[in-house]
């Protein structure tokens, strides 16, 4: 781990001004990818809360027939699917009497800027998801991030409007949510560093010379967690923790000295904060992502709910290792873009969300995901205070980019 750097300012989290519940002390809750892994373990929160939380708003891509199961179980106001060609699919009997459609991105932001949802739940994957983020923030909302992909792409600009509209941003990402907690022990002035763990995924111990010859079927096997397919990728390559440190430098305003990755195979400490007195304050719970997801409708308070709770009477080994440059080079770059700021997160992720699905369409070894985003990094046309405009052209140029190395 590098050497702890002196103390400096952290401005406190642009997260600590959520809204007051809606009528009757219901949180009416959208949630945007309501069909992936985030979207259905909302679900479940929202289920078990007993009233707090009601879902007013499913959105989902192209899997139609998911989320009209999901409408007749929780019975929302709306119902959107953002692919037009998908939507055209829905019949006219399909929606329970009750709920509506509504069709395609701009509808989408539309509704959530409406007086009739409280919470948006953010968990659309990849770039997709900045939009609705931004059109959620610019009406004041209270987002629960999920996509990180927002802040690695805009951590500034988004921030900034989250800020400007009294908006607040609260972290569903589990290490970021444990950052979030243990920063709530001491003053913002009094944090040294920030340590996110890391699982290590699937090839934690393999050796670094086999990596090339991985398969998509073997990245996909998590050991600790359940997640989409794009993530659990990012997590074998650790480029996950590479955007994860970009999404903490921007959502606690670190500086990029202040951030740090351990591994710990167990995935039950989900990061750490270092306090100038020395003590480390860490949060703790099995790998399961319904926590954190309350966690961020609940904040600033806190409630009984489903997740699944540590067991110590069972016995509990925790272990931390560094992370091994040679068989995870994306964490290299994760420090560089948290450092460089500026476009370098965006192109990082742009190039990497495409890499990963060229892997797993299997035109692209795994080795060449950190490759090839490796090398866009260093070559794209860096800005240091890029305009949203600024960012979806690299974003597209980096996207492109990927194809032509692929093809090469
Ligand atoms: P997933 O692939 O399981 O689900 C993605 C959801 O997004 C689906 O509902 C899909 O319909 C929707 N979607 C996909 N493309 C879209 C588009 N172009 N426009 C609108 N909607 C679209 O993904 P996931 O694993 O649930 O991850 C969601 C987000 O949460 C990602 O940003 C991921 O990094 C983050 N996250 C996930 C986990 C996890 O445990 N799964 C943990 C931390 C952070
Ligand atoms: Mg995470």
């Amino acid at each position: 781990m590098a050497p702890t750097p002196p103390p400096s300012p952290v401005q406190p989290a642009p997260c600590d001004a959520p809204r007051p519940a809606g009528a009757g002390g219901t949180l009416a809750v959208a949630v945007l990818g309501s069909t992936g892994s985030i979207g259905t373990s909302t679900l479940d929160v929202i289920a078990a809360s007993g009233g707090r939380y009601r879902a007013a708003l499913l959105a989902a891509h192209t899997s139609v027939a998911a989320l009209l199961e999901q409408a007749r179980l929780h019975r929302p106001e709306w119902v959107v699917i953002t692919d037009p060609g998908a939507a055209a699919t829905v019949g006219a009997t399909a929606l329970p009497a009750g709920t509506r459609l509504a069709v395609g991105p701009d509808a989408l932001d539309e509704l959530l800027r409406g007086p009739g949802i409280d919470r948006v739940v953010s968990a659309i994957v990849g770039a997709a998801g900045l939009r609705s983020t931004w059109a959620a923030l610019d009406a004041g909302k209270t987002v629960a991030l999920a996509n990180k992909e927002t802040l690695v792409m805009a951590g500034p600009l988004v921030t900034r409007l989250a800020a400007e509209r009294g908006a607040a941003l609260v972290p569903v990402d589990s290490e970021h949510s444990a950052i979030h907690q243990a920063l709530r022990s001491g003053g913002s002035d009094e944090v040294v560093r920030v340590i996110l763990t890391a699982s290590g995924g699937p090839f934690r111990t393999r050796a670094a010379e086999t990596l090339a010859a991985v398969t998509p079927e073997e990245a996909l096997r998590h050991p600790t967690w359940s997640m989409g397919p794009k993530i659990t990728v990012d997590s074998a390559t650790m480029m996950n923790k590479a955007l994860e440190l970009v999404e903490a430098r921007w959502l606690f305003d670190l500086a990029p000295e202040q951030l740090d990755v351990v591994v710990h195979p167990q995935s039950i400490v989900h990061s750490m904060v270092e306090f100038v007195d020395g003590s480390v304050v860490a949060q703790l719970g099995p790998p399961d992502m319904r926590l954190p997801i309350q966690y961020a409708l609940s904040y600033p308070r806190r409630h009984d709910g489903p997740a699944r709770r540590l067991d110590l009477a069972q016995g509990l080994r925790l272990e931390f290792e560094p992370p091994d440059p040679r068989r995870f080079p994306a964490v290299r770059l994760g420090h560089e873009a948290a450092r460089r700021g500026g476009t370098a997160g965006a192109v990082l992720n742009a190039a990497n969300e495409v890499a990963v699905g060229a892997f797993l369409a299997g035109s692209l070894r795994f080795t060449d995901i950190a490759e090839v985003c490796a090398r866009i990094l260093d070559r794209h046309e860096f800005r240091a205070a890029p305009s949203l405009d600024d960012i979806r052209r690299l974003d597209s140029w980096a996207r492109e980019e990927v194809v032509q190395w692929s093809r090469s």
